[in-house]
Order: structure tokens, then sequence, then C-alpha cells
């Protein structure tokens, strides 16, 4: 049967990238595997070095003063690197999520932070508008895409101060001015690879600014002189995360996965918002294209639901524990004849009600 994996994260990856992965793992090069040889073989060189250049090709940063490094620790690591890095007196932080949460946590733990919205009060179900960010703060930090509650930021503020992102769950989703960005961050496991390993944009003049001294590996400046390579990279989320960038440039690149994420998107909403069963949870102006998440009205059926779509082989939709009811996520390798096979069981879900 096939699966329909509507997981949050770690996620469905294009199948032919996973068998690509798998044979790196018996025979990578010469007969070696990809995970026995050194990092510092010229086949891994070259992975490492088209990693990071499809990295900036893909969001159209090449020559625009950009670095790109693939670290370790995840987003979560994130939290803290961009405060050691960029934290010198008082940085401004969007609260949209348990992430911006976490994120507004770490840093306080080194200086002063002003959340400048948050919409916690409302179970982050939609993103704050008419915020200011002063414009003498280190910088401004925001979660594009919420995961959890499935919201997303379709217009990001002008911004006089450094603009760093975690855009982990919707990196090379949809086209917008990477530029307007100084550092992007994303774990790879939400829509570019496996765990392991992160994605980080910087853009080389934002950084020696601050006075604090920062440990060798938390200095983007560090890894930015090693070309990644400071410690033994995580070579297997590397290879596969390269990978998938290939396959998307092959696709047509962001322009090309947008038209398909947009299709997947209002064909999973129209049917949330037509199922009198359904109830969307998220604000509708502020719907993420990524993390559709919804509610099953009458709880009696919840059992009916979830064996029709077991049936169907459709994984992964329950949602997060703090929000409860479902979750389709639907990054980019997810299929739109995935998302067509959950409507039809919820259409068919209302007929048999
Ligand atoms: C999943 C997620 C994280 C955490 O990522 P880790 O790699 O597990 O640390 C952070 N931010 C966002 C927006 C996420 O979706």
């Amino acid at each position: 049967m096939k699966i329909h994996n509507f997981s949050a994260g770690p996620c469905v990856l294009p199948r032919e990238v996973i068998l690509k992965a798998s044979e790196a793992l018996l025979d990578f090069d010469n007969g070696l595997s990809l995970i026995e040889i050194s990092h510092r073989s010229k086949a891994f060189v070259d992975v490492m070095e088209k990693a990071r250049s499809l990295a900036l090709e893909l969001l159209g940063l090449e020559g625009k003063g950009y670095k790109a490094l693939f670290l370790q620790g995840g987003a979560s690591m994130q939290f803290l690197q961009v405060a050691l890095n960029l934290l010198e007196k008082r940085a401004g932080y969007l609260n949209t999520g348990a992430w911006s949460d976490k994120a507004i946590k770490e840093a306080k733990l080194f200086d002063d932070i002003y959340e400048v919205g948050s919409s916690k009060d409302a179970g982050y179900n939609y993103i704050p508008r008419g915020y200011d960010i002063p414009s003498d703060y280190d910088y401004f930090h925001c979660t594009s895409n919420n995961t959890i509650y499935g919201t997303q930021i379709r217009q990001f503020p002008k911004c006089d101060i450094p603009m760093v992102c975690d855009m982990s769950s919707d990196i090379f989703s949809r086209s917008l001015d990477f530029s307007q960005f100084d550092l992007i961050y994303a774990g790879a496991q939400k829509n570019m690879g496996p765990a392991g390993t992160t994605l980080v944009i910087v853009k080389e003049d934002i950084l020696g600014k601050v006075s604090r001294k920062i440990p060798s590996m938390m200095d983007y400046k560090v890894h930015i002189g090693k070309s990644s390579m400071f410690n033994t990279p995580p070579v297997f989320a590397v290879y596969t995360s390269m990978l998938t960038m290939e396959w998307l440039k092959n696709l047509g690149g962001i322009k090309a996965i947008e038209e398909e994420n947009e299709k997947k998107a209002s064909l999973m909403y129209s049917e949330i918002d037509l199922n009198p069963l359904f109830k969307g949870y998220a604000a509708k102006e502020d719907r993420s294209k990524m993390n559709a998440t919804f509610t099953l009205l009458n709880e009696d059926l919840k059992e009916t639901f979830d064996t029709m779509c077991k049936e169907e082989g459709i994984s992964g939709i329950n949602g997060h524990r703090s929000v409860g009811g479902y979750r389709a996520s639907m990054y980019n390798a997810l299929s739109l004849d995935s998302v067509k096979v959950l409507v039809e069981v919820m259409s068919e879900l209302e007929s048999k009600a």
C-alpha cells in the first residue's frame, strides 16, 4: 500500500533521494560507503561545496555577501548561537509559537530581549501585525512558519536592523526576497533532508560586532573560515540534503515547487472550510501552506476517521500534543495526490456522518 506521509518532521523526502542516499551508504566512493570515508576526501569535500552553493543558488543569494553553513545541534542550537554571535545589548523577537518562545528563552540567557509582538494569549493561532522594531536594537528575530500551530508569515516587516529568521519548516517552499534577511537558519528534517544538520545562511558583514568571546564551535566566523568543516560534519545528513536540493533544482527550483505547494494547500483548506465536520485552527489570513491544523468537531467520529485514514495509508496527521486535533504537513516532497487522498477521506466521512 502506498503510504501518504503527512508527518511534521522528520518527514517525507523525495523517493529518488532516499534511493540515491541508500546507494551511497553501500558504495559512494570506489566501493567505500559514504559513512566510512574521510570527510576530508575529495569525494566528500565536493559534496559539501555543492550543498553550500546549491543552498545559495536556490535562494537567489549568490554573490550577495552570504555564506552557507551546514552545522549540527539542530535549529534549537541556533536559538543560542544567534544570540552569542549577534546580541550585544538588546534584540527584538516576534513570538509566534513554541519555537519562537524557546528562541527567546535561550537568548535571554545572554542579554536583554524585547518581545515586539506575541500571539501567545490566543494559543498562537495568528501572526501579530502592526508592531514596531526599534532601530537601535542589535537584530530582529522571527519564525517564518509555525509548524505546531499552522501559521505562516506572509509579509515580513521592513527592518532597519539585521533580520534573523528561523525557516526550519518552510525553507525552499515559496519564493521570497531572501536578501531581506541577514541570517536564515533551518533544521534539515522538515523540508531538506534527514535530522542531523542545520542550514545556516549568514550575511558576513553582520558578524564580528559583539564584544563577548565566542567559543569556536559557536562562532559562525570560525565555521565560515573552515568552509563548514571545522570539525567532522554530519556527512549523511549533508549528502542527503544536497540530493534534495538537486531534486528541487531539477524540478525548476522554488518557483516550481511553490506552484505545487499552492495547489496542495488550497485543496486542503477548501475541504477544511467546506466540510462541516472540520474546523481550521489558524486565522485564515495567516494559514500555513506547509502545515494545515484542524479539528474534528464531533469527537465521536474520531475513531471512524482515524480508521479510514489508516486504511488509505495516511500517516502522521495527529496534531501536536499542545494543540490536539489534526495536522497535515504538506512539505515539498509530499505529492498533490497524497493531499487528494486525505481530502477524499474527509469528504467520505461527511457523507457517512
Ligand atoms: C522543528 C523546529 C525547530 C526545532 O528543530 P530541531 O532541529 O529539532 O532543533 C525549530 N524551529 C522550527 C520552526 C521548527 O519547526
